[in-house]
């Protein structure tokens, strides 16, 4: 399978500091993946890398078929290429209703939230359903957003990326303050997203992680650690060592 992102020998110095140290990585077109590794393992500056926020010091970032290098565009251009990414925070419009948030989102693909319109001259009230029913929030479509619960408004946030039609999608620890039922949910979620794109989220939470069943990247000091099922992680004894702290 020929890989959709294809990151390799990428590092990034601040102040002399590597936090990314000849980093190796590549996932395929409907992949979902998991990263996780300790604190300052470089997974933020990994996806800032590669959304365009910061700008390797060396390395190769291949992305597409044919690849087109994403080394010096900008983070519109990245976004506009295909790649969503889910901060941790959820931020939806809280004084709009669900319904139109994911109108707003539809309106304009792979636009930034904030420079969308409020009134788009068509709406695709069917793919709105759609959505709504993906993210599990169908009853919810006539609420405002504000009301939603934390999870709900993640959901909510994961749609509206979803109907911009990334490639990609990017999530930072979206099972952070969630209750047990909604991490449930958002496994499934996420993992139903992976089906159509590549999906790489970044997590802390191991039963997390092993509820999303896939192949797990482990980040240490700016490189790959290890990868592999979780199982196959987890048993490496330099993850134990650095990860687990066993
Ligand atoms: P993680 O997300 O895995 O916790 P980060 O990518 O945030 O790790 O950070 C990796 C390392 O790089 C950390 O040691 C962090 O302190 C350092 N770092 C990240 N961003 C900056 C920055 N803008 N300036 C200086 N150091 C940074």
């Amino acid at each position: 399978m020929s890989a959709l992102l294809e990151v390799s020998g990428v590092s990034v110095s601040f102040d002399g500091f590597k936090a990314l140290n000849n980093l190796s990585f590549s996932i395929g077109k409907s992949e979902l993946r998991a990263v996780i590794g300790p604190n300052g393992a470089g997974k933020t500056t990994f996806m800032d890398v590669v959304t365009g926020k910061t700008r390797p010091d060396e390395g190769r970032i291949l992305w597409g078929e044919p690849p087109v290098s994403l080394l010096g565009k900008s983070e519109s251009a990245i976004a506009v290429a295909g790649v969503g990414r889910k901060f941790q925070r959820p931020t939806v419009f809280e004084d709009q209703s669900v319904q139109d948030n994911l109108m707003m989102a539809l309106s304009k693909p792979r636009t930034p939230f904030s420079v969308l319109t409020f009134k788009p001259a068509s709406v695709d009230y069917a793919r709105i359903k759609e959505l709504a029913e993906v993210i599990g929030l169908s009853a919810e479509l006539g609420r405002k957003s504000g009301e939603l619960s934390h999870g709900q408004k993640q959901w909510l946030e994961i749609g509206m990326l979803l109907a911009q039609e990334p490639k990609l999608l990017l999530v930072d620890e979206p099972a952070a303050g969630m209750t047990t039922a909604e991490r449930e949910k958002t496994t499934r979620i996420l993992r139903d997203a992976a089906r159509d794109r590549a999906v790489v989220v970044v997590e802390h939470d191991m039963d997390f992680v092993r509820k999303l069943d896939c192949k797990v990247t482990v980040l240490h000091e700016g490189s790959v650690l290890a990868e592999g099922s979780l199982d196959h992680v987890t048993g490496n004894k330099d993850v134990i060592e650095v990860y687990l702290g066993r």
